[in-house]
């Protein structure tokens, strides 16, 4: 078993910068981070953004972390802490020790439904390229969620000329921070007060069912 300096639970954008921050004041103490992803820490803002309209490429997104020299653990998902004996165990029963832990395990999406089956719960670079490598499939798609990255998504859908559905359970999208008319001039069919109850992709309301290809769930996260 390696004991790290410093170890970080989890591989996202606070993930990186923590590696920054240490190394701004230790350059040589060993960091071992371990993430549940495949990828290392990338940005996630362009995931909504800039991946679709083409300023930006996947490969463009990543945050360098590797350049500080850590010990990325990828698909590591930590389960345990023994912090009797400052070790962490990972899912395989892998256990790591350290020094100084960090947790920085961000939030995960909400789940609506209890079969997932057509459901992307978008927030990860994993669930860019299974949306992307879709697209060529299905032509009509649901988005729950009428927050920022709800429209974001109903806008890049849009983009790729999909039919879309924004679903969303207040009165105006993003509780009236957005304008609608900026909806409607990418061609976006807003449906209001839809409760999302059902499953495989069909989306029901007082008797009324929506049916849609493939259905990209955005309603929120919840912190780890
Ligand atoms: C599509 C999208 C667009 C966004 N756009 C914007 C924007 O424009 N502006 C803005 O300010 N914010 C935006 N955000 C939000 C912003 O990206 C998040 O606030 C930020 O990513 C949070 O970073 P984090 O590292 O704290 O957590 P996360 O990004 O949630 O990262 C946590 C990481 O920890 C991993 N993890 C969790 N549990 C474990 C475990 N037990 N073991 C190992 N690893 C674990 C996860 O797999 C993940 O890799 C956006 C988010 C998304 C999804």
């Amino acid at each position: 078993m390696k004991r790290y300096d410093y170890l970080i639970i989890g591989g996202g954008m606070a993930a990186d910068a923590a590696v920054q921050g240490i190394r701004s004041l230790d350059p040589g103490g060993s960091i071992g981070m371990l993430s549940s992803e495949p990828d290392a820490p990338y940005r996630r803002p362009p995931l909504s953004k800039d991946l679709w309209n083409g300023k930006t490429k996947v490969e463009d997104i990543d945050c360098d972390t590797y350049s500080h020299n850590i010990d990325f653990h990828s698909e590591r998902t930590a389960v345990r802490i023994n912090r009797a004996e400052l070790t962490v165990s990972d899912q395989h029963h892998d256990t790591y020790g350290y020094r100084r832990l960090l947790l920085a395990t961000g939030g995960r999406p909400r789940s609506l439904t209890r079969d997932d089956v057509g459901v992307i719960h978008y927030r990860t670079l994993e669930d860019y390229r299974t949306l992307i490598n879709d697209l060529d499939n299905k032509e009509h798609y649901a988005v729950a969620g009428g927050g920022f990255i709800g429209c974001e998504m109903a806008a890049a859908l849009r983009s790729k000329e999909k039919k879309v559905s924004l679903i969303f359970p207040e009165d105006t999208l993003g509780g009236g921070r957005f304008l609608l008319s900026w909806l409607r001039r990418w061609r976006i069919i807003t449906k209001k007060r839809e409760l999302i109850c059902s499953q495989d992709s069909k989306f029901r309301r007082s008797g009324r069912r929506m049916r849609a290809r493939r259905s990209c769930l955005k309603t929120g996260v919840r912190f780890l």
